[in-house]
Order: C-alpha cells, then sequence, then structure tokens
C-alpha cells in the first residue's frame, strides 16, 4: 500500500529548538510581531527573525591593555573519513585580536557550533553523493538557503 502523507521536503524541518522563556511584555511583542509580519505563526516569524539578525561585534580589551578588534580569519579543520584524511578550510571566521600585541582570541562556543554544522555539512555532502568541500565561507553557515516562495517579501 502506498504510503499517504505530506509530501517529502527536500529540505525538511527535522530539528527543534528548546522551549523559550519569556516575559509578558516579550509574550505580547512576539504574537503581536508575528500576527504583523508572519501570517500569526511564532515558529515562522521567529525564523525569519532569526534569519535576519545582524549585529556589529563590539571591541574587546586584551589581557596586555590593548584593544582587541574583530579579524575575519581561516581555520582548518582534519576529519578521517572513511581512512582518508579529510582538511576543510573554514574562511572568513569572526575572531578577535589585539592591536597592542597581536594575540588572537576565538569564540569558544562559536567554534563549537561551527564544528557541529561542518559535521552536518559533511554528512549533508556524503549522503547527497557530492564531493566534500575543501573550503567553506563561514558567512553561507549564517545563512538559510531556500528555494520555497514562503518568504517572499512584503514590507510593513
Ligand atoms: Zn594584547
Amino acid at each position: 500500500m502506498a504510503k499517504v502523507g505530506r509530501p517529502k521536503s527536500n529540505n525538511p524541518r527535522e530539528f527543534t529548538i528548546p522551549e523559550i522563556r519569556v516575559t509578558k511584555e516579550e509574550n505580547r511583542m512576539i504574537k503581536l510581531k508575528a500576527a504583523l509580519y508572519a501570517g500569526n505563526s511564532v515558529a515562522k516569524f521567529l525564523r525569519m527573525a532569526a534569519e535576519k539578525y545582524k549585529e556589529e561585534l563590539p571591541d574587546e580589551k586584551c589581557l596586555c591593555g590593548g584593544k582587541m578588534k574583530v579579524v575575519l580569519d581561516t581555520e582548518t579543520f582534519d576529519y578521517e573519513i572513511a581512512d582518508e584524511k579529510v582538511s576543510i578550510k573554514v574562511n572568513n571566521i569572526p575572531m578577535y585580536k589585539c592591536e597592542n600585541c597581536g594575540k588572537m582570541k576565538e569564540n569558544l562556543f562559536l567554534m563549537a557550533a561551527l564544528e557541529e554544522a561542518i559535521d552536518h555539512e559533511i554528512i549533508r555532502s556524503m549522503r547527497e553523493r557530492q564531493k566534500i568541500p575543501e573550503e567553506i565561507d563561514f558567512q553561507s553557515f549564517l545563512e538559510v538557503k531556500t528555494t520555497s516562495k514562503e518568504n517572499k517579501k512584503v514590507h510593513v
């Protein structure tokens, strides 16, 4: 017997983000914005908001007293896949560099999330029988590739 159900999406929503506790005011704001911008769907509104969110990173202070500024750096991640060594270069990773002593500081939470993103990229490439990329731009992980018409823009 043929399976009946939703048509298979080529970009399924198979992950769930944790429940988020909010105040009464935040709840009101999110519901109003979801009604205004996202057809009353809080989930859709949060996806749209996450996709749009971008912020200038503030300077930090180095232990030497110097000012640490954001620079875009490249890191190489090494993997062993089916007894083969694979190196993936990720370009444009935001890091801090001290203007005074030259010390570099990376964001450990960012690096952990980035490693997870690369893992997913490797698995996706293997599943779709594509070559594992040798080079990835960090920025490409900050975008959602979508082909649907769901996000057609109407500005209010
Ligand atoms: Zn320094």
